[in-house]
């Protein structure tokens, strides 16, 4: 694990994946309607505990199942307004979402490892600095999209993963975003 000084203020963006991070994956298939999405232990407080860290919060989340018709982007949407209103509830805040539907053949610079959904963020939020930015994800992909950019990378896993420490991809690794959001308060108090 290569350890970097952090001196986090509110200038940093926390770049954060969906499925496996905030909500629960799910062996069917993944979540197809409101009713699917389910949040993760203690999620809802750790997005309370990272806005008060972080500037910006954008989630970044591939999804292919649109295209493969097992849903609409309107499902989608709702999905993503529920969560939006869920972390606002618990005193959290998401700035934006944006989500890629490009199927994985079509190697869409959207689609994670791609890093398209990270510069149209940028767009939108010019103040945004990648190398003032986190990505926390549960895949390769998400690390190599924070990689690319030159992000400090976080892993959400509860098993080790050796393919992502060789490549150098992963620069910290929680079992749970509580467990990430928890070691930033103790080390930026
Ligand atoms: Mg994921």
């Amino acid at each position: 694990m290569i350890k970097q000084e952090l001196k986090l203020d509110r200038s940093w963006t926390l770049f954060l994946d969906r499925d496996g991070v905030l909500n629960k994956n799910r062996s069917d298939g993944g979540v197809k309607c409101v009713g699917d999405f389910v949040w993760e232990d203690g999620a809802l407080e750790s997005m309370r505990i990272l806005n008060d860290l972080f500037g910006r919060i954008i989630v970044v989340t591939n999804q292919q199942a649109v295209s493969e018709g097992l849903i609409t982007e309107a499902e989608l949407n709702l999905i993503h307004q529920k969560m939006i209103k869920d972390v606002s509830d618990a005193g959290g805040k998401i700035d934006m979402v944006y989500y890629a539907t490009n199927r994985k053949e079509e190697n869409s610079i959207y689609r994670k490892p791609g890093i398209g959904m990270a510069l149209k963020a940028r767009k939108d939020f010019p103040e945004i600095r990648f190398k003032k930015s986190f990505m926390v994800g549960d895949t390769v992909n998400d690390m190599m999209f924070g990689k690319k950019l030159g992000m400090i990378n976080a892993l959400i896993s509860n098993e080790y993963s050796n393919l992502t420490q060789q490549f150098g991809l992963v620069n910290y690794h929680f079992d749970s975003l509580k467990c990430f959001a928890d070691f930033l308060k103790r080390i930026c108090n």
